[in-house]
């Protein structure tokens, strides 16, 4: 992009006793197995090619190294554009794509080797992160909050999975059925996430940005514009700035629509640069403040209310 705004530090692999903090050894060794080979199906989503072990290295080793970097001051934010995804990735098996956890690795990094106390998550992906939710299910250091098509695939994300003994109440899910816009979006992130954001107080925001929420993608139903993907990144960037000294960190998931990810991405990359990345883009963001004032766009002021009376017991909301 030839900017000063952007830099882009050299990818760096995930040492071994990242990856373990939150997968099995066998696990580890399993997918390191595939490497060199031409094809190896590891679930019914999700196969490998030669290259693949040293792909999904990188990817979690991005991620770790961003959250050092941002969290080490030397950058405000950052994003980091990586494949595989990883949010289904459980401690012993891969799922949908997913071979490693980059995100979960990620804030078990933040929380054991840079000495952060609470971590919130931010998975705004169309499918649940059942991967990232069992990470930390048991934590009340991680608060892990995700809006996704329901029921969808992995097939788990419902408002009674809220954590379990000290993390208890930690977990957020907002099931949602298909077709949501802007506008609903960003109800549930001003009306939800921003006082349970608030009352948690995270050091470091992790967002797993999926863009496969655009309306064009090919895998799902939602109806998320460029302006919203916008928006919601301004809302977090907004808490971490009110919060966290600013850090925040971005991590790839699911974008099947090639369009929908590219201008997504941009939407994004603009909120977290101040640059305007899509012409005209400003515009068709103002209205979506609007949500802050009551507006739900498509979503009904029933399903909202339900949503706010299932965690209201644990967060004033
Ligand atoms: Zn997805």
């Amino acid at each position: 992009m030839g900017s000063k705004t952007f830099f882009f530090p050299a990818p760096v692999p995930a040492e071994r006793a990242d990856l373990l903090r939150i997968h099995s050894a066998e696990h580890v060794d399993r997918i390191a197995a595939t490497a060199g080979r031409p094809f190896d199906s590891l679930d019914p989503d999700t196969s490998t090619s030669p290259r693949s072990y040293e792909a999904a290295c990188l990817a979690a080793g991005a991620v770790v190294e961003a959250t050092r970097q941002v969290c080490g001051g030397g950058s405000g934010n950052a994003f980091a554009l990586v494949r595989p995804p990883g949010h289904h990735a459980e401690r012993g098996w891969t799922k949908g794509f997913c071979l490693f956890n980059n995100v979960a690795v990620a804030a078990a990094y933040a929380l054991e080797e840079l000495g952060l106390q609470r971590v919130l998550i931010v998975d705004w992906d169309l499918h649940h992160g059942n991967g990232t939710q069992n990470s930390f299910y048991q934590s009340d250091r991680v608060l892990y909050f995700s809006t996704h098509m329901f029921p969808y695939f992995p097939g788990s994300g419902t408002l009674a999975e809220q954590g379990a003994g000290r993390g208890e109440g930690y977990n957020l899910n907002v099931p949602l059925s298909g077709g949501m816009n802007d506008a609903a979006y960003a109800a549930i992130f001003n009306q939800i996430l921003v006082p349970v954001a608030r009352q948690f107080e995270p050091e470091l925001i992790m967002v797993s940005a999926g863009y496969d929420i655009y309306h064009g993608d090919p895998l799902g139903t939602m109806a998320v514009t460029e302006a919203g993907f916008a928006y919601l990144t301004r809302v977090v960037k907004d808490l971490v700035n009110e919060m966290c000294d600013g850090r925040l960190v971005l991590t790839l998931e699911g974008g099947y629509s090639f369009q929908g990810l590219r201008d997504g991405v941009l939407a994004s990359l603009g909120e977290l640069s101040g640059e305007a990345l899509l012409p005209g883009l400003e515009s068709r963001i103002s209205p979506l403040v609007e949500a802050r004032f009551g507006a739900s766009g498509n979503l009904s002021s029933d399903s909202l209310a339900a949503i706010r009376r299932a965690y209201a017991p644990r967060w004033h909301i």
